[in-house]
């Protein structure tokens, strides 16, 4: 299917690594050219460049930390205006409820929540007056199920989903829309770390940990960043401008829910 992107411009959040990255590659296969950001440049570089090499696009990459002022304001000099905003940060650690502090929550609100938000605010204007665009933020499946040792993602992501939930349908008349992806478990640096977790908790083999994970899931497998971008890719295409604030579940059916 053409998506009819080509040649439009996106940003791309923490995309030198799993998810994002897989966002990145769907939408440059599209022809879409590239702002690509993450902390360590060591990374960012070398996935822009093999997206060059492969779709033959125009990236720039920012190294920054996306969750700070400073960062966020690199990244926006960088990025200029935009047709596409992918949002995604790292996910907050794991942890207890009684564990948590004001300074743990407020830095969780800044990655999952405030920024974001920030980056809406900062790009969304221009996308209205131009009378085109799309946001993807990714979530979580903790959105629509709550995984208690992730309660900071819980709250913070919760927060996002209520801002564009408002926000999306407020916007979606200039021809932008706003829509969050869910990501269940996928094979990336993060499951890895999560899983870790597990093995610490339980003294078993990542392999062990994987394979228990696996088996709570009706697909039988983690998802890949690859389906996880073209999921992304559709929302951002001309032909997904109907689907407004919608919160996409990619869990391979982990989620036991009937809507
Ligand atoms: P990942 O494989 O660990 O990749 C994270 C990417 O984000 C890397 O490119 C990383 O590069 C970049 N990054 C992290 N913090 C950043 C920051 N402050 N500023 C800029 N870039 C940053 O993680 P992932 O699995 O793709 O997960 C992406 C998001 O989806 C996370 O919020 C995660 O919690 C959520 N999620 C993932 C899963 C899953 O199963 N994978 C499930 C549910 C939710 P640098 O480290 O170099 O900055």
């Amino acid at each position: 299917m053409d998506l009819g992107i080509k040649g439009k411009r996106a940003l791309l959040c923490a995309s030198s690594k799993g998810l994002g990255l897989g966002c990145a590659e769907a939408l440059a296969a599209a022809g879409v050219d590239l702002v690509m950001n993450a902390r360590g440049a060591e990374a960012l570089d070398a996935s822009a460049q093999a997206i060059r090499d492969a779709h033959g696009v125009e990236v720039t990459t920012v190294a920054a930390d996306i969750t700070t002022p400073e960062g966020r304001q690199l990244v926006l000099e960088a990025a200029g205006a935009v047709d596409i905003l992918v949002n995604n940060a790292g996910g907050p650690p794991p942890g207890m409820w009684h564990d948590w502090e004001r300074e743990d929550f407020i830095k969780a609100l800044d990655a999952n929540m405030l920024t974001p938000i920030a980056l809406i605010k900062a790009l969304v204007p221009g996308m209205m007056d131009r009378g085109w665009g799309r946001v993807v933020n990714i979530t979580s499946q903790s959105v629509k199920a709550p995984i208690g040792v992730l309660g900071l993602s819980n709250s913070a992501r919760a927060g996002l989903t209520g801002y564009v939930a408002g926000t999306s349908r407020q916007v979606a008349g200039k021809g932008v829309t706003i829509n969050n992806l869910l990501p269940g478990i996928h094979a990336t640096d993060r499951a890895d770390a999560l899983d870790g977790g597990v093995v610490k908790a339980k003294g078993i083999t990542l392999e062990q940990a994987r394979a228990d994970r696996a088996a709570t899931i009706p697909a039988g497998r983690y998802g890949t960043r690859e389906e996880f971008g073209a999921a992304c890719a559709f929302l951002c295409s001309v032909h997904a401008g109907f689907i407004v604030g919608q919160n996409l579940l990619l869990d391979g059916g982990a989620t036991n829910m009937t809507i």
